[in-house]
């Protein structure tokens, strides 16, 4: 197959980085979230070998090095921390949009099986984003969650693939990489949600991000729900199993 940017030869390109993954392992397996009820075993995620070539994958890992390290920032920036919001250091905003947005592209190439999005007419402006040096599109912006399940938390629990949702009164996804919640928007308008406002990461010289407690969001109770009533997943998933307890 051929590279969706260039057309050169293709290789096999990680949806989600693989050091993201690896970061949840349990043992040699980790919980991978693509729906609500799917989980399966993964050594290093889930990858598609016919969207990118060598040069252009390569492009996206480094924004993917960059985000891994401001996300491991963030974990232990946010350590101890009451529930707020604060300033992350060691990183910019649209380091951190790139990143975002790189998942997204690579999720709407890819084949339906691997959890597919429909980016529409957002796609070609996150290519140009990507790799053409174009500003950050008017539509993208970002807000970041760090879940605590306890105070001194600096672990990732797992991950989660992009998923299509509306909140704050506009179109975004949300995917949890790195121990964050991401909510991205796309949507071209402008964000008035009052709650949220000067949080949203484009338009800061410093990105923020919010700590709130781990069992108020989705990522956390969806995992914590299977568990409980299913003996097949937790029997891989020690250190779940731990996280979210059973009853
Ligand atoms: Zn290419």
């Amino acid at each position: 197959m051929n590279c969706r940017v260039c057309g050169d030869k293709t290789i096999k390109a990680h949806l989600i980085p693989r050091s993201m993954c690896t970061e949840v392992q349990v043992g040699k397996n980790h919980a991978v979230t693509n729906s609500d009820a799917k989980y399966s075993p993964s050594q290093s995620g889930v990858w598609d070998a016919d969207i990118l070539c060598a040069n252009h994958d390569g492009q996206l890992g480094r924004y993917e090095e960059t985000a891994l390290k401001a996300f491991q920032n963030l974990r232990s920036q946010a350590a101890n921390k009451s529930f707020g919001s604060y300033e992350l250091t060691g990183t910019d905003s649209e380091s951190l949009l790139k990143f975002f947005a790189a998942i997204l592209y690579k999720y709407a190439i890819t084949r339906k099986e691997l959890g597919r999005i429909e980016l529409g007419p957002f796609l070609a402006p996150i290519q140009d984003f990507l790799f053409c040096q174009a500003p950050v599109p008017r539509f993208l912006d970002a807000l970041l969650v760090r879940p605590l399940l306890s105070a001194g938390d600096t672990e990732v629990f797992a991950y989660r693939t992009p998923r299509p949702d509306r909140k704050f009164g506009r179109n975004i996804y949300r995917m949890m990489v790195g121990g964050v919640i991401a909510f991205v928007l796309i949507d071209n308008s402008p964000l008035a949600d009052p709650k949220t406002m000067g949080l949203w990461i484009k338009t800061l010289a410093r990105p923020k991000y919010i700590i709130g407690p781990a069992d108020q969001f989705e990522e956390f109770q969806i995992p914590q729900k299977l568990i409980q009533k299913n003996d097949t997943l937790s029997a891989f998933l020690g250190k779940q199993e731990r996280t979210f307890g059973r009853t």
